[in-house]
């Protein structure tokens, strides 16, 4: 493995995950800086983490109307540009090595919380075994295997699967998909309970999906239910 990165890194030279650009430092100075302005530092959701305007509130606008399953998360960076182009080359044009740098600048940004949080496993968001196979790899779990090893947790890829397969193309209301994520996700029977698991995605939007989630580990007996992303939209 180590070999084979070795090989890979003379033969496509180390490049910014933002910009696409040579760099021999992964993110380059310049998207360094556009970075820190999707950074989200000032008051955020106690739910998302999105950020919200006054710190006196306690929820975004999404969390104070819709009551999630999990326990609470934290993203990145917001979803704009060069966030979401790097996501966009990550997920759908094979830049599997942009997870290595997303991983670390989640440790380094939340490597305390995570640790306070304590989960017993990371659990990446799966995709239906046709996607998978169709674009060759699952982000989320390579995500997860990087925070895996920056965090010494171990990684489960294999208890969570996508039962159902769902048509990128079909647009649906949003009940409607929540309605539709009932029953696509479930748990491997051999899969032990752990107290508290962390789950991983590239996107948080609705929280649907991470809900979903929840809710079947918690049914097996998952106590806490945490979550981490590169993105998020907007909370406002
Ligand atoms: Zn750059
Ligand atoms: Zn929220």
């Amino acid at each position: 493995m180590k070999k084979m990165e070795k090989i890979s890194t003379w033969l496509w030279p180390e490049v910014c995950p933002f910009c696409g650009k040579a760099s021999s430092q992964g993110i380059c100075i310049i998207c360094r800086r556009r970075l820190e302005s999707l950074k989200i530092t000032g008051p955020r959701c106690m739910q998302c983490g999105k950020p919200v305007r006054h710190s006196e509130q306690e929820f975004c606008y999404d969390c104070m109307r819709v009551r999630h399953s999990y326990d609470r998360g934290l993203s990145m960076w917001l979803h704009q540009d060069p966030v979401n182009k790097s996501i966009y080359q990550f997920k759908y044009h094979n830049q599997r090595r942009y997870g290595i740098h997303y991983a670390k600048e989640l440790v380094r940004a939340y490597g305390h919380t995570i640790r306070k949080w304590n989960p017993d496993l990371i659990l990446p968001i799966p995709l239906h075994k046709k996607r998978r196979k169709k674009r060759g790899y699952n982000q989320a779990a390579i995500i997860s295997r990087e925070l895996g090893e920056l965090l010494h947790i171990p990684v489960d890829e294999k208890s969570l699967v996508r039962r159902v397969y769902t048509d990128p193309q079909k647009t649906l209301g949003r009940q409607e998909r929540k309605e539709n994520l009932k029953h696509v996700f479930a748990v491997k029977k051999e899969f032990y309970p752990v107290r508290v698991v962390l789950l991983v995605d590239d996107i948080y939007t609705t929280g649907n999906t991470i809900d979903a989630v929840t809710e079947v580990l918690k049914k097996k007996g998952v106590e806490k239910v945490y979550f981490l992303t590169i993105s998020i939209g907007q909370g406002y």
